[in-house]
């Protein structure tokens, strides 16, 4: 015998959380499952200083936990679990949880989020938080005046590349080719900027720097042409290399780029499939703000909201 819900929301970031404030404010009683990273990516930064209401700045966790804590105080069920298989051609839609687990619903939430790739060395991993990022919107400013490197060609990492040269004095963008792959406008507004460095045919196979000091101090770098290989200082490293949008469950069933992201109907949450939408960056790869997240939580409450009632009237 399944479990039934009115409402069901995948993931417990900005996006999912929102979401859960709004649909149990109006009384539909959501379940959250709070997916593989529970609280999302925030929870991966220490200090949020760009979430609106906190003037002095807030920590990810405490943000995230404040998220569930309201969405909680309003009658949301958050519960540990991800979903491993789904059916949403049934009506209601079935859900499996964690392999084992059958719950219905009428109304299904997508907030999965998408995960940062991460250079696959031991040690990034040993220096995850400690000199490397995945987020240069949320990290930069606390490089003021230091030399960083950003990895990657694609949009991503000339975006955070530039939005660097705000803060640090020199950022060094490392490719592994001979050509970027971001976008023509992007590319010429870079190569303007003096305090931007390209490195052409390189990349980081290994880092210096120990937590417990202060953490990074230089990246090892391999050319790609010759193979020779060099130690450059900087404290800084972020990841541009892309992001992975968790929609693999979902694969065949919605309609989604060739990225795995998404595709909602315009300005809407709404997705291919009646019923089912989507927030957060599980749809976005343009913002992929922790605000922005949110907004898209509030709206697609507010469609499933509005779809509940249609579905009720008959
Ligand atoms: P992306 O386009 O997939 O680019 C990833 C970059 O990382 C590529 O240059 C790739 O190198 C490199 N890379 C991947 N794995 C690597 C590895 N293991 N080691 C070294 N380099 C590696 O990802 P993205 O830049 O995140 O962009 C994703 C999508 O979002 C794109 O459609 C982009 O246009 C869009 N986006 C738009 C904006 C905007 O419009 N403002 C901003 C950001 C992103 P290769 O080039 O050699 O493959």
């Amino acid at each position: 015998m399944s479990e039934h819900h009115r409402i069901i929301i995948m993931g417990s970031g900005p996006a999912g959380l929102t979401a859960a404030i709004y649909a149990s404010r109006a009384d539909l009683a959501p379940l959250v499952l709070d997916g593989i990273q529970p609280g999302g990516q925030l929870t991966m930064t220490t200090e949020v200083d760009n979430y609106p209401g906190f003037p002095e700045g807030v920590d990810g966790n405490v943000l995230m936990a404040n998220m569930r804590a309201q969405a909680e105080r309003f009658g949301t069920e958050v519960r540990f679990g991800e979903i491993t298989a789904a059916d949403l051609d049934s009506r209601p839609m079935k859900l499996e949880v964690d392999g084992s687990q059958q719950l219905t619903c009428d109304a299904l939430i997508i907030a999965t989020g998408a995960t940062a790739r991460w250079l696959p060395l031991d040690a990034v991993e040993r220096l995850r938080g400690f000199g490397v990022s995945a987020c240069a919107t949320c990290d930069a400013a606390f490089y003021r005046e230091h030399v960083v490197g950003v990895v990657g060609g694609g949009d991503s990492a000339v975006e955070e590349a530039t939005y660097l040269t705000k803060f640090a004095s020199k950022v060094y963008l490392m490719h592994r080719r001979d050509e970027l792959r971001a976008s023509k406008a992007m590319v010429e507004r870079a190569m303007k900027n003096p305090k931007l460095e390209i490195l052409w045919n390189k990349v980081v196979v290994d880092l210096v720097g120990v937590k417990e000091q202060g953490g990074l101090t230089a990246a090892v770098l391999e050319d790609t042409v010759d193979g020779s290989r060099s130690e450059l200082p900087m404290t800084g490293l972020f990841m541009g290399i892309g992001h992975t949008p968790n929609t693999k469950v979902f694969e065949g069933k919605l309609d989604m780029d060739e990225g795995g992201t998404l595709i909602t109907d315009g300005a809407t949450s709404l997705t291919s499939v009646p019923g089912v939408f989507a927030a957060g960056d599980v749809q976005d790869t343009r913002y992929r703000q922790a605000i922005t997240a949110a907004g898209s939580g509030c709206a697609a409450a507010l469609d499933a909201e509005h779809y509940l009632v249609e579905l009720d009237a008959g």
